[in-house]
Order: C-alpha cells, then structure tokens, then sequence
C-alpha cells in the first residue's frame, strides 16, 4: 500500500515527505479504516478519497502556518473529530506542540491509538468542549494557531477558537468554497472577539477539489465571558 496521490500532491504544496512520514500516513489510515467498523469516523474510506479529501485536505493548510510552527510553536485542532486537519498537519511537521480537542469520548480513545502507534510526541489529546476548555488559563490565549474543519459556521467557530489563541496568533478556518455570505455575517462576531478577518485563499487540490482557509488574526485579548455556555454560540451566534 503507498499513498502515492499523497506523495505527488503534497509536494506541490511544498511538503516533501520522507518514508517515516509516508509510513505514518499508511498506518494512521489503516487505523481509521479498522475503527470506522466500530464507531462512526468518517463516511469517506476509499484509500485514494481519504488521501485527498482527508490527508491533501489537511495539508492545504501547510502555506498559511506561521513560521514559528516549523520550530517550538503550538497548534490547537477544536473539533478534530478522527484527528483533522491536526494529526496530518502534525506528521508532515513533527516538532509541532499538538492539541487534539474534541468532545466525544469514543473518537479521543482513536486519537490516543493513533498517537501512540504512530509514536507522536508532543501531543495532548483532551475530551473537552471547546466552550469549557477556553475557560481554562492553562489553555486560554495560549496557541500560535487555532485549526477548525467541519465543525460549524464561521460566526459560531471564531467564538469557540479565538479564545485559544495568543494575541498575534491565529486561526484557520477550512472550508469549501463560495462561502463570502457567510464570511460577512461573522464579521461583528470576530470584532467582538478581538479578532480581525484576514485573506481568504482557494487552494486548488487535485480532482478538482478546493480547500478555502479563512485566516482570522487575533488582535487583542477576548472579553472572559466567550465563549458561552456549551451549545450557546451554536444556537445563538454573536
Ligand atoms: N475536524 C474533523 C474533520 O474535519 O474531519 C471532524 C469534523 S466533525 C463533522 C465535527 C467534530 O467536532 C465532531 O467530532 C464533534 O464531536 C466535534 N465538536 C463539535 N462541537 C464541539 C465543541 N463545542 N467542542 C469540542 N468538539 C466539538
């Protein structure tokens, strides 16, 4: 088995995985494929779907890092769900100070499997919700980057999010494209939240496939009381 749309397509986006790395992606999905029988992970596990739609996906996001992630920075993944776009993103650059969050229980036991087998160091995986964790100062405006896919809409995400990261961090939202109505109506929520609405880039995958990153920068501190209440920012967007 070798990924090799992977290999090809992430070279473009200027990754040059090594054969661990390449070894890593195989077993993280062999993983997914063997506990998806078990609990509901993804609905896509065709080997080559999963390598765009998952691994390529997750890597689009490699130009938009910060500098300071190829070194001691630290990401946080909110909702990361089977592990993206943190746990790729966490293979190709394996200094990364990793957070997986995600509130349900049974995918944190697939994420421990995952970063034991694939012996990720600096990696924290928590079984929180992000409206809870936020509250935390040990993890409060503590991250260089703050990655979401698929959790929600833009409005809801930068109130779960922004409140992880430091004040010059960052947060990256991926999404598919044709999303401008959406980016317009969560622009008073990023304000309110010390944020400011960044680029939006289009990065053209293979098969046709598009990954739009939302860049917000985090400008200044966000008032204590974001995030509210779970479920809160989901039901009653700012
Ligand atoms: N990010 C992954 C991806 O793109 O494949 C998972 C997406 S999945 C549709 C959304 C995930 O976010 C679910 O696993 C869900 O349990 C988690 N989630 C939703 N709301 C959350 C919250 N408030 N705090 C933490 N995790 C949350």
């Amino acid at each position: 088995m070798y990924p090799e749309i992977l290999v090809k397509e992430s070279k473009k986006l200027g990754i040059d995985l090594n054969n661990n790395q390449i070894k890593q992606f195989v077993v993280y999905y062999n993983l997914l494929e063997e506990w998806n029988k078990k609990i509901n992970l993804t609905s896509i596990t065709e080997f080559r779907s999963v390598q765009i739609k998952h691994f390529l996906d997750s890597l689009a996001t490699f130009n938009s890092i910060p500098s300071i992630l190829f070194n001691t920075g630290s990401l946080i993944d909110i909702g990361t769900g089977a592990g993206f776009p943190g746990i790729p993103l966490k293979i190709a650059l394996p200094g990364l100070k990793l957070t997986l969050l995600e509130s349900t229980k049974k995918k944190t036991y697939f994420l421990e499997t995952v970063s034991k087998v694939l012996k990720l160091n600096s990696t924290t995986i928590i079984n929180k919700r992000a409206e809870d964790l936020a509250h935390d100062i040990n993890f409060r405006e503590k991250y260089d980057l703050a990655t979401v896919r698929a959790v929600g809409k833009l409005a809801m995400i930068s109130e779960l999010c922004l409140p992880f990261c430091k004040i010059g961090g960052k947060l990256l939202a991926l999404k598919n494209p044709n999303i401008e109505y959406e980016i317009k109506n969560a622009e008073h929520a990023i304000n309110l939240l010390g944020g400011k609405l960044g680029k939006t880039k289009n990065i053209k995958l293979t098969e046709n496939k598009i990954t739009s990153l939302i860049e917000v920068f985090k400008q200044k501190q966000t008032n204590n009381k974001y995030p509210r209440k779970p479920g809160i920012p989901k039901k009653y967007p700012l």
